[in-house]
């Protein structure tokens, strides 16, 4: 049991008895029922988004054996506009959990609220704090920014090890006593004065504890979610030039560029192998010249291109195996299509 009010908590809960919102619809004659439903409305949603949603769902059920029994239909259609449906189905799904399995009462322990679908663990404490005023520390998103920047927690928070130290902070500063009003006034704090991306230091009752504020930097936290980073390959594309043609082979139908026209490839930058299959010999050519690689990137990797531009000072007797392909004339172009980095290497050459 936490006895002590620690001094961020303390700041806190002054700022809320003067600021801290109170007349709110689902803070008057609270019951477990009105605050969960506002609880779960206000996920990914704003309060003044909720206010009209909440007051015309309660309006229609008002007790939660009503929201149980009603049509699955019915509870979608009240909350047509404000999307993630997800929400509306859990929130009927535990009104049905609450009459069947609980005779109608909302469960008091935290484990057994956090067991109803849809419910998080800040969820359940957000609700049992606020109705019971039992002492369970809440962290929803506007908590997770408010604490991440008051000490400074590195990381993204949609990882666990950062979830977790910041639950060890939350838990530590939320006092035992006034539960409800600490809990309220950290989801007043993050949603009126540490905001997203405005911040209002100069009003913030922890202004004198924040380590952003003293850094300078509260927009560094929480930590972004990391970008995925996509894997590399590499390729070489043998550019096989007489004139002003240019040799493209047409690609299988399936894979990267199915069915367009690209330079033939090789996985390595010894091209002799490419070479031997278009039956070209050393006294075939003229000049060969690596240029500058680039990257092409797709959905799933990157991919880096070094082009090799063999100029030929005769036309080869080509072997096409499998490959259909045609030589390509840059100063009269046929209409085929062509992979994007084919296109603009191809609009290079033109140039030159
Ligand atoms: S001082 Fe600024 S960054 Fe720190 S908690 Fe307050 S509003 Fe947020």
């Amino acid at each position: 049991m936490r006895v002590i009010v620690t001094p961020f908590a303390r700041s806190i809960l002054d700022w809320y008895e003067k600021y801290g919102r109170k007349e709110l619809p689902w803070q008057q004659q609270k019951t477990a029922y009105k605050v969960w439903l506002s609880e779960i409305m206000l996920q990914q949603t704003q309060v003044t988004t909720v206010i009209p949603y909440y007051e015309r769902f309660l309006e229609h059920f008002p007790t939660v054996e009503s929201l149980a029994k009603a049509p699955q239909d019915e509870v979608l259609h009240l909350w047509t506009g404000l999307g993630y449906y997800a929400r509306a189905r859990n929130l009927h799904k535990a009104a049905q959990v609450v009459v069947e399995q609980h005779g109608g009462e909302f469960p008091l322990s935290l484990e057994a609220m956090n067991a109803l679908p849809g419910v998080g663990r800040s969820t359940a404490a957000a609700v049992l704090s606020s109705v019971h005023k039992l002492p369970h520390a809440i962290l929803d998103g506007n908590v997770k920014r408010t604490l991440a920047r008051s000490f400074a927690v590195e990381g993204w928070p949609g990882q666990k090890k950062v979830e977790n130290q910041l639950w060890q902070i939350a838990e530590q500063h939320t006092p035992a006593e006034d539960t409800d009003k600490y809990n309220q006034a950290m989801m007043d704090m993050g949603a009126m004065v540490c905001t997203r991306s405005r911040p209002k230091c100069t009003l913030c009752p922890v202004e004198s504890f924040c380590v952003a504020n003293k850094q300078g930097n509260p927009l560094d936290y929480p930590g972004k979610k990391p970008k995925k980073t996509k894997p590399e390959k590499e390729t070489w594309f043998v550019i096989l030039k007489h004139q002003d043609e240019l040799w493209l082979a047409q690609r299988p139908q399936t894979g990267i560029w199915g069915g367009l026209f690209c330079f033939p490839e090789s996985p390595s930058a010894d091209i002799d192998e490419v070479l031997e299959q278009y039956g070209i010999q050393q006294r075939n050519i003229q000049s060969r010249e690596v240029e500058i690689a680039f990257r092409h990137t797709f959905s799933h990797y990157h991919l880096d291109i070094t082009p090799i531009v063999v100029t030929l000072n005769q036309l080869p007797t080509m072997v096409m195996e499998e490959s259909k392909g045609l030589w390509y004339n840059i100063t009269n172009p046929e209409k085929v299509g062509l992979a994007a980095p084919v296109k603009s290497l191809i609009e290079t050459l033109q140039r030159h």
